[in-house]
C-alpha cells in the first residue's frame, strides 16, 4: 500500500519533549496518517541565536528523540533554503515534490490561537489540512477554527521553555525528554549557565 498521508510537526524542537511525541502519535492514530515528518526549523548554523540552540543541535536532539519508530522520520526541507522559511513556502515546495501526498500539519493551541498571524495563512489551508491540539495555557480559539481537524488528547503542561530552564537549573528532566535527547543535552553542555 503507498504511504501518502503525511502529518508534519514544525518547531523549534529547543529541545524537542515527550509532548511533540504524543502530539505526533495521537495525530498519526486519530487522523489515520502513515508518516509524521519533523520538521525543524532552520537558524544560521553552530551559533546561537536568540538563545535557540545551532540548527545542527536540534537536528541531532530531533533524530535521538525519533530513534527507530517506522512511522517517524525527520525532514530537513527548511535547511536547505538560506535562512528561515514561511511555512507557505516550504509546504508548497513539499506538495510540488510529492503532488500526490496529502499533507497534515500539526500544532498546538498556542499557534492555533495565532493562526491569522501566519504567512499567507489562506493560501496555506488550501496545501495542507490543520490538525489542532489543545494546550495548557492557551484558548483554543480562532477564526479557523471551522476550517481545522481538533484531536482531543490529554492536555501535556511540557513546553521547551520550561525544560531549558530545568536543564539550566539541574532540576530534573527525566521522562520530559527521552533519554537520549538527555544525554545529548547534559553532554554537550546545551542549557548549562553561561
Ligand atoms: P516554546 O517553549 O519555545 O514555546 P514549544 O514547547 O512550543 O517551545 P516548539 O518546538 O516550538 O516547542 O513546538 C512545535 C509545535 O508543537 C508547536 O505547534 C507547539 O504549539 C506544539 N507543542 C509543543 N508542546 C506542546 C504541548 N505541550 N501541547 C500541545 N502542543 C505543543
Amino acid at each position: 500500500m503507498k504511504k501518502n498521508k503525511v502529518g508534519i510537526l514544525g518547531g523549534t524542537f529547543d529541545p524537542p519533549h515527550i509532548g511533540h511525541l504524543i502530539m505526533a502519535q495521537e495525530a498519526l492514530e486519530q487522523c489515520n496518517l502513515d508518516k509524521i515528518w519533523f520538521m525543524p526549523s532552520a537558524s544560521p548554523p553552530h551559533k546561537k541565536v536568540d538563545g535557540v540552540s545551532s540548527g545542527n543541535d536540534r537536528v541531532k536532539m530531533v533524530e535521538k528523540m525519533i530513534g527507530e519508530v517506522e512511522e517517524f522520520e525527520l525532514s530537513l526541507i527548511e535547511f536547505e533554503r538560506e535562512g528561515p522559511s514561511f511555512t507557505v513556502d516550504t509546504m508548497k515546495e513539499l506538495k510540488m515534490k510529492h503532488p500526490d501526498f496529502e499533507f497534515y500539519f500539526i500544532i498546538g493551541g498556542d499557534s492555533v490561537a495565532a493562526l491569522h498571524t501566519w504567512e499567507r495563512i489562506d493560501e496555506l489551508m488550501e496545501i495542507v489540512t490543520f490538525i489542532g491540539i489543545e494546550r495548557p495555557g492557551h484558548a483554543f480559539k480562532s477564526s479557523y477554527l471551522d476550517s481545522i481537524i481538533a484531536i482531543e488528547t490529554p492536555l501535556i503542561g511540557i513546553s521547551s521553555t520550561m525544560l531549558r530552564k530545568r536543564f539550566r537549573q539541574k532540576k530534573n528532566t527525566k521522562y520530559y525528554v527521552t533519554e537520549a535527547v538527555k544525554d545529548y543535552i547534559e553532554v554537550n553542555q546545551l542549557y548549562d549557565e553561561g
